[in-house]
């Protein structure tokens, strides 16, 4: 056969095009089920068309297959992010040799709203289901958090399956076939999984609910809202909360990760501001969690009324943001020298890698594996641990603090009072020094400066008491200045004055030999001195050697030189006989008296007989 024209050749080929479209298109994946499989992932054969209306049926599904109109996934991810109508995705399955010919077709995803699955058999029978959170819980194949369908796939038969997804929430298609026996297996070891994270979760939630309740510590308050609300978060997104909490209600299953991710964040943010004591530390920075607090309650509030598909980008976008905020606040407080917050930042590191990895995943960044489907688990588990080691140790920090704070006043207030004891001591030596001084001049002479009358009478009782005692001789001595009237009528009573304090210190000069003798003005112009020792001879030796000194020794004021005499009465006092001290001053008081009638300036003794 000859060479057809090359013009030829290509109508022949555009013609096949026409009549038989499906040889234009790139041959479907095709999903084989050896005897071996247990686990078949449909990611790597299926292909999918985003029907950005969410308008097309089964039948224009149909068509879009023959068409060619099915894509492989965009470098094999069954994450798109969030997206508008619904999307298709179309694997062919055979089942060559499997013994197993029910299987359960799994998307380990709980937040889609609506799932439809198609399998379309060779003999052009179609089998439907619908599933999804749109639907109460009670609709799905069996019992299982995520969304699943039994199909049947009889060997050696390529069935077609065909499922669209619309949702609100992220597009995401993680669709396995699984065998019963293999199913039981993963579902028993992901509800270990997530069993052992709860575990965690409620122990440490009713630990730290116990130490809230005896310390009353507010930090220890938000510590559980966050954690509680957190916890809230994670039940909603693998699916418990549905399946658990609110089967019944797609309303609330919409509604609750906007929710409970707002709660988490206005905890997480209030725990923040009161472990890190950023008010007092960070005042500035305190506000913008104050601002974002607001912010998430506001959207909290909205995410009731508001669709789906704004609140949780939204919330997932401002979760970000409030944790790049958590990092920067607590780097900010330990570069301020506060030690709790290096375990507090740590926490938070291994919440946000965790949360990372999710998020990232939600956005279609992040490939979809055990690290990052657990991601949030693993990382907010270990968070909360670290949280509540944080807190113990916030706990003893501010408890050294407040042991330091009271040595610290108790140190205070002994300096002081040692201090006010050593004022009050002072204070009583002054006093006591006062009443000394007062003691002393109550006991002097103002003129004069020598012993009163008073305390005369009081020394002159002790000196007889001693003179008896000691059986010694005891002499009282009688001083008279000679017409003082007379000083004080010629120079004045100011000179007169100072003549007493002369005379007063003639008198002391002269006594000074006898140390023990007692001298003291008596009143006026008169002396009295008591001898201690010395009999009447002794005692009349002594006054006369006064005498001599009074009028040896002139007085001087101003040019004047005046002569003062003394007339001076000697009584030797008989110690064991006397009864008190007056009778002993009228002998004395006599004798002077005979000295003054003898003329003046000299001495007379109380034993000689009145001339
Ligand atoms: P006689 O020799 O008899 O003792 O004569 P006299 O003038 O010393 O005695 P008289 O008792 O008549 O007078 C004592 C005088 O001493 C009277 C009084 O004015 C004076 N006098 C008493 N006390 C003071 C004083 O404190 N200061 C002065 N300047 N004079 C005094
Ligand atoms: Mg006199
Ligand atoms: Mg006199």
């Amino acid at each position: 056969m000859g060479r057809a024209p090359r013009w030829v050749r290509l109508c022949l080929a555009g013609l096949c095009l026409l009549l038989f479209p499906a040889l234009a298109a790139p041959p479907a994946g095709l999903i084989e089920l050896r005897h071996d499989r247990t686990e078949v992932p449909l990611a790597p054969a299926m292909r999918y068309v985003h029907d950005t209306q969410g308008d097309g049926d089964f039948a224009s599904a149909q068509r879009w297959l023959d068409e060619g109109r099915f894509a492989p996934l965009p470098d094999g991810r069954t994450a798109f992010g969030f997206q508008d109508g619904a999307f298709w995705f179309h694997a062919r399955v055979v089942n060559r040799d499997n013994a197993e010919t029910r299987w359960l077709l799994v998307q380990s995803y709980a937040l889609s709203d609506r799932i439809d699955v198609y399998a379309r058999y060779p003999d052009g029978r179609t089998a439907f289901q619908a599933g999804g959170d749109h639907l109460p819980f009670s609709a799905r194949s069996i019992r299982y958090r995520h969304p699943n369908f039994w199909v049947t796939l009889p060997r050696g038969e390529p069935v077609d399956l065909f499922v669209r997804v619309q949702s609100e929430s992220s597009m995401q298609v993680p669709l396995s076939l699984f065998t019963p026996v293999a199913f039981a297996e993963l579902s028993r070891d992901a509800q270990f999984v997530i069993g052992a994270y709860y575990g965690i979760l409620l122990a440490l939630f009713f630990y730290n609910m116990a130490l809230w309740l005896s310390l009353r510590d507010a930090s220890y308050f938000w510590y559980l809202f966050h954690l509680s609300a957190f916890g809230l978060v994670l039940f909603t997104l693998n699916g418990l909360g549905f399946e658990y909490l609110w089967p019944n209600s797609s309303w609330l299953s919409d509604r609750m990760v906007p929710l409970s991710i707002c709660l988490a964040q206005i905890g997480m943010q209030q725990f923040a501001r009161i472990f890190l004591g950023l008010r007092e530390r960070w005042p500035r920075g305190d506000r913008v969690g104050l601002v974002l607090i607001a912010f998430f309650a506001l959207l909290g509030i909205a995410s009731t009324w508001l669709p789906y598909h704004i609140s949780t980008p939204l919330a997932s976008a401002a979760v970000l943001i409030s944790i790049a905020w958590i990092a920067v606040v607590s780097i900010a407080v330990v570069r301020r020298g506060y030690a709790p917050a290096k375990l507090f930042l740590l926490a938070w590191a291994m919440f946000l890698l965790g949360t990372g990895l999710f998020v990232g995943v939600a956005f279609g960044l992040t490939p979809k594996n055990f690290l990052t489907e657990y991601g949030v688990q693993i990382g907010s588990a270990l968070e909360m641990l670290l949280l509540s080691v944080a807190l113990g140790h916030r706990y003893a920090q501010l408890r050294n603090e407040n042991e330091r704070i009271v040595r610290e006043a108790k140190d205070q207030l002994e300096h002081k009072v040692e201090q006010r004891t050593a004022e009050l001591r002072s204070a009583l030596v002054q006093l006591e020094d006062a009443h000394a001084r007062l003691r002393e001049s109550s006991q002097r002479d103002a003129l004069t400066g020598l012993h009163n009358r008073s305390h005369f009478r009081d020394r002159f009782d002790a000196l007889l008491r001693q003179a008896r005692e000691h059986r010694r001789p005891l002499s009282l001595l009688m001083i008279d200045l000679d017409n003082f009237k007379l000083i004080n009528d010629r120079h004045g009573h100011l000179v007169g004055d100072e003549c007493l304090r002369w005379a007063a210190r003639t008198l002391g000069h002269a006594l000074r030999p006898h140390q023990d003798a007692l001298l003291a003005r008596f009143g006026g112009e008169e002396f009295v001195v008591v001898l201690p020792g010395l009999n009447l001879a002794a005692a009349t030796q002594v006054a006369e050697d006064l005498r001599q000194h009074l009028r040896e020794a002139p007085f001087r004021s101003g040019t004047h030189e005046i002569n003062v005499t003394a007339s001076i009465g000697v009584h030797a006092i008989e110690t064991l006989a006397v009864a008190g001290i007056d009778p002993l001053l009228q002998l004395a008081d006599q004798a002077l008296y005979r000295a003054k009638a003898d003329g003046r300036d000299c001495v007379r003794t109380s034993q000689e007989e009145p001339a």
